[in-house]
């Protein structure tokens, strides 16, 4: 029987990061690959309690077909959650999503056709890449410097749908864009009528100081909101938000009902229970504490074994990435077999480009690996890059 799949299927890519993380995650190999938060910061306690009351409180009702906006009081602590932020949201503009992977998928569905263009920083997030291709747009892949998109390169972007940006801690690059390069690109979206996505699951994890403003904040009838639980309580809750400029939200509602009616009224409820009370205020800093030190690790250890070989790097200072650019003419992809074959792991970079790869660029992730074996890491990784350098003698660092 031979199926014949719509164009669209065709635009479907399986995530080049699973892929490599069902290699990388082997026993024995330090993975350096992985996109996962530290489950050791999973509140199971808390959870457990939550999910107590929830099943003694409002047994039924949280296992009863459920509104597809999502449950109301969680909508209302999300409004108020994003205001203490500086957004001014109203909680009938908030979706509650599948996390914000969803909530990219049906941004896609409801902006993008076949050909029409979408604006991506380069690199971006291969999620969001994922979720858009099927919608058959046009990539228009914007210049970035170490702070995010460059404010004059967005002309590039003029009459697109949209432009994805993730201006807190981005996957992968790590950058985060200042308060002066937001509002240059507030302002350039306002010239040019582009409207923005925001995608913002790892703003709340800033080790040096907190983020600026959202741009949601600055110009809110322009921006879709991605907000997620994933990266502060746990991502298997799969639970994460829209916020909806007016005359956006009926659509993106009823993508929402065409995909899956709603977000499991159950998870919802409980992490209602869980953050009602203020828990994030006392849970976030310990995360923030844990991983800032994993951070501090990768940044000493990268300055110790790959500054002398030819590498660049900014470090990040909040999320879980570093990005690091290997000499030009390293390929990363070709690097990625001798590294796990010594016993280390990373993200080859290529993957993240909507358009042409720079191949000499990788991922590391810090929040899964103990500063220690971070560090052992980091040095498997710098012997690997010496031998492909003393084997490319034109590539002396
Ligand atoms: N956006 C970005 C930038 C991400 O890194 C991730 C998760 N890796 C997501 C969205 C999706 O997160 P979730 O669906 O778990 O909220």
């Amino acid at each position: 029987m031979s199926w014949t799949m719509a164009r669209r299927a065709e635009r479907m890519n399986p995530s080049i990061i699973r892929e490599i993380l069902k290699i990388t995650e082997r026993p024995g190999i330090l993975s350096l690959a992985g996109g996962l938060p530290a489950a050791e910061t999973f509140p199971v306690e808390a959870m457990r309690e939550a999910t107590a009351r929830v099943l003694a409180d409002t047994p039924r009702e949280a296992l009863q077909y459920a509104p597809s906006e999502g449950f109301g009081p969680l909508r209302e602590w999300i409004a108020a959650h994003l205001g203490a932020q500086g957004m001014d949201v109203d909680s009938s503009q908030v979706l509650i999503t599948n996390g914000s992977q969803q909530g990219l998928d049906l941004a896609g569905k409801l902006l993008l056709d076949p050909g029409s263009r979408v604006a991506v920083e380069s690199p971006t997030y291969l999620g969001a890449l994922q979720a858009f291709a099927p919608c058959e747009p046009e990539f228009v892949a914007l210049e970035c410097d170490a702070e995010g998109p460059v404010p004059a390169a967005l002309d590039a972007a003029a009459g697109a749908r949209a432009l994805y940006v993730l201006p807190n801690f981005q996957n992968p690059s790590g950058h985060c864009i200042g308060e002066a390069r937001r509002e240059a690109l507030v302002a350039a979206a306002r010239r040019l009528a582009l409207p923005l996505i925001e995608d913002d699951p790892y703003g709340e994890l800033w080790y040096d100081a907190p983020p600026p403003r959202p741009l949601a904040a600055r110009c809110p009838g322009q921006v879709l909101y991605l907000g997620s639980f994933s990266k502060v309580l746990a991502p298997g809750l799969r639970l994460g938000y829209a916020v909806a400029p007016e005359p956006l939200f009926p659509k993106l509602l009823q993508a929402k009902q065409a995909a899956d009616l709603h977000t499991p009224g159950f998870n919802q409820r409980v992490v209602h229970e869980i953050v009602r009370n203020g828990f994030l205020r006392e849970h976030v800093p310990t995360i923030r504490a844990r991983y800032k030190r994993q951070r501090d690790a990768m940044r000493e250890s990268l300055q110790r074994y790959l500054a002398g070989l030819g590498c660049r790097w900014v470090v990040p200072s909040g999320g879980m990435f570093f990005w690091v650019e290997l000499p030009a003419g390293i390929d990363a992809m070709a690097l990625l077999p001798q590294a796990v074959e010594a016993g280390v792991a990373f993200v080859p970079g290529a993957a993240f480009y909507s358009g042409t790869p720079r191949h000499h660029t990788l991922r590391l992730s810090f929040v899964t690996v103990t500063p220690e074996r971070i560090a052992t890491g980091i040095a498997l990784l710098a012997g690997v890059l010496q031998r492909a350098l003393s084997t490319t003698p034109h590539l002396t660092a």
